[in-house]
């Protein structure tokens, strides 16, 4: 027979008094109480074993195995360093031949010269102040021109250019200047310094005569490296790293450059000449 459908007899109700409901709720209270006490000394009994027990331990072995670790990778930064500055070493020789190839492949047949009247701007508008360096290897030019500002409309600017270049050296180039040449391309343009009056630049200029000085630091020691190499060195001595040679001037191709697997020209000449191997 199906329990759920049993019915509750009347005779078989509880019999319940005021006293009994009062003395079950208050044993019901005591018994919560007991509950609690129990689920909190478990509890703590919980925390100990997981932190103070156990925790421990684990700290104790994570330091164990952080230790043992910073141990070897001491040991492979070591061995890492070593080989680092064993590579330098035999870096050092390449990078010394590239350079000493970069030098002798530098062109000298063109003229550096600045003409008086090669710069000119939109309005035409420009005064020569003569060469701050003419050298050998590299030509200045300063000139005073107009620009395209409201208020300090005149710019002293320096041009100029050098047998050196890139990877040798980075010239100062400000792009955006409001100036053309008629002559072949600068390498080096700078503005020194704008005004509202022409005459506080050319004031300006009297007053820095460590200008030249200045510029020509880093260019003398590359002067001085150059005329060594130039001494040192012949290209056929270097044959082996040479890939290309450019058959109508002293131009090449290394090991060192990046050809794509084309047949490079030699940009030095209109029209652009094919290097041969
Ligand atoms: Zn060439």
């Amino acid at each position: 027979m199906d329990t759920q459908t049993v019915m509750v007899e009347p005779k078989n109700i509880l019999k319940v008094t005021a006293a009994q409901v009062l003395s079950e709720r208050k044993l019901i209270e005591e018994l919560s109480q007991a509950r609690d006490e129990a689920r909190r000394v478990r509890s703590d009994e919980i925390d100990r074993v997981k932190w103070d027990v156990y925790g421990a331990k684990i700290r104790a072995i994570e330091e164990e195995r952080d230790n043992e670790i910073r141990a070897l990778e001491a040991v492979r930064d070591k061995a890492i360093a070593e080989k680092e500055r064993e590579i330098e070493r035999h870096q050092t020789v390449i990078t010394q031949a590239k350079r000493i190839l970069e030098m002798l492949r530098l062109s000298e047949t063109e003229s550096l010269d600045i003409s008086e009247d090669e710069v000119t701007t939109r309005d035409g508008t420009v005064e020569n102040l003569g060469y701050l360096i003419n050298d050998l290897y590299m030509k200045i030019r300063l000139f005073i021109i107009t620009n395209r500002k409201p208020k300090n409309r005149y710019s002293l600017i320096a041009v100029g250019r050098s047998v050196f270049d890139e990877p040798l050296v980075k010239h100062p180039y400000d792009y955006g200047v409001n100036v053309w040449t008629t002559g072949r391309r600068f390498s080096i343009l700078r503005v020194l310094r704008e005004s509202h009056d022409p005459e506080l630049l050319k004031k300006w200029l009297s007053l820095r005569k460590d200008l030249a000085t200045e510029t020509l630091a880093e260019y003398e020691r590359l002067k001085q490296e150059y005329v060594m190499v130039k001494q040192q060195y012949k290209v056929e001595e270097l044959a082996e790293l040479i890939l290309w040679k450019c058959p109508q001037c002293n131009n090449f191709m290394t090991i060192f450059d990046y050809c794509g697997g084309e047949t490079p020209k030699c940009y030095r000449h209109e029209p652009h000449v094919d290097m041969v191997r």
